[in-house]
């Protein structure tokens, strides 16, 4: 995700202004928790909604110690991780959004912003010619390289295909490394300023709705496309967490030898995204009524292809936690009839 910014520190030189107007006059729509910009299909809405409710079906029977202490949530209940999703992701852009600066993003030049911790930046490991990509974890596939470092699979052709992505995370720190303000024009929304990571913008990729990962077999509303669409939203909140160093939990390059050798897809630390997705799926494994053993299998093996991604730190000493305290503030403004009349 955050390479997909330092794409964009270019184009803050180039000064675009190519950007057309956007509907800003339609309303955002509600998805449970998230506001979605009009522009996301409502198929893929009503489809995430019904993964949402999916995960209120869940049962408690086995909560793993582990998936308390990555989360840091004191039980494993439907309406705790729904809370948990819910500090982290706030909004949820259309697979058609392109950030362009000084068009949906703009600085506020004349808004002073003290970012904190500005001596302590996150590692970005670059692959071999500044190309890479993020992968979550998906049965059965290797993700392939693409250049905008978005969390992607593959699909059988050459080309990667986008997942989802967390834009805040990548907004804020181009932000804090340019030491300026950035604000998202959202449609639907308006303009939301990107004071930390938890702003929690994520975006939909082609990939999570696709056939070309799980093929046509499997159905949309298959508890195993559930379960991934969601360990992906997990994954991605885990995106918006963490402060200095560990600021948007950034992914490491997988090394040599490792299946996705030289791709920005593996993490430094054994409580970020790739984590948080294995545990999330062993979780929804384990406390499924409704779901068949092979079922079962199959999201084990979701989270068992995640824990593949956890790597040693560069010296070679094992990985540890991260700090996932978040860095800065954001409080969604809550719209209620009271606020409106006050
Ligand atoms: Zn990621």
């Amino acid at each position: 995700m955050i390479r997909y910014f330092v794409l964009l520190i270019p184009a803050v030189i180039s000064l675009t202004l190519s950007e057309r107007a956007e509907a800003f006059g339609r309303k955002a729509q509600k998805l449970d928790f998230i506001q979605a910009e009009h522009t996301v299909p409502k198929e893929q809405i009503d489809t995430l909604r019904s993964d949402i409710d999916w995960m209120a079906t869940l049962e408690t029977n086995q909560t793993s110690s582990e998936m308390l202490s990555t989360l840091e949530i004191p039980n494993a209940t439907p309406a705790t991780m729904s809370a948990w999703l819910k500090s982290r992701v706030n909004f949820l852009l259309s697979e058609d959004f392109t950030p362009k600066f000084f068009g949906n993003v703009t600085p506020y030049l004349f808004k002073k912003f003290d970012y904190p911790y500005l001596d302590q930046m996150p590692e970005l490991e670059l692959p071999p010619g500044m190309e890479g990509s993020e992968s979550p974890s998906t049965p059965g596939t290797n993700p392939q390289k693409q250049s905008d470092g978005s969390d992607q699979a593959d699909e059988p052709e050459k080309k990667g295909v986008v997942v989802m992505s967390n834009m805040g995370s990548g907004l804020y720190l181009g932000g804090k490394m340019s030491k300026l303000l950035l604000g998202i024009k959202i449609r639907g929304v308006g303009k939301v300023p990107v004071t930390s990571p938890r702003v929690g913008v994520i975006q939909v990729g082609e990939g999570l709705f696709s056939d070309k990962i799980f093929g046509e077999n499997i159905p949309h509303d298959s508890v195993v496309r559930k379960v991934f669409r969601l360990t992906t939203f997990f994954h991605e909140a885990r995106h918006s967490d963490g402060h200095g160093k560990s600021l948007g939990f950034l992914h490491a390059l997988c090394p040599q030898g490792h299946p996705l050798e030289n791709l920005n897809a593996c993490d430094r630390n054994t409580n970020g995204p790739y984590t948080v997705g294995a545990v999330v799926a062993e979780h929804m494994a384990n406390n499924c009524s409704g779901c068949s053993e092979a079922e079962r299998e199959a999201i084990r093996l979701m989270g068992l292809e995640s824990r593949t991604r956890i790597i040693p730190n560069r010296d070679g000493t094992a990985s540890g936690v991260w700090d996932a305290a978040p860095e800065g503030q954001f409080q969604p403004k809550v719209r209620s009839k009271q606020s409106k009349n006050n």
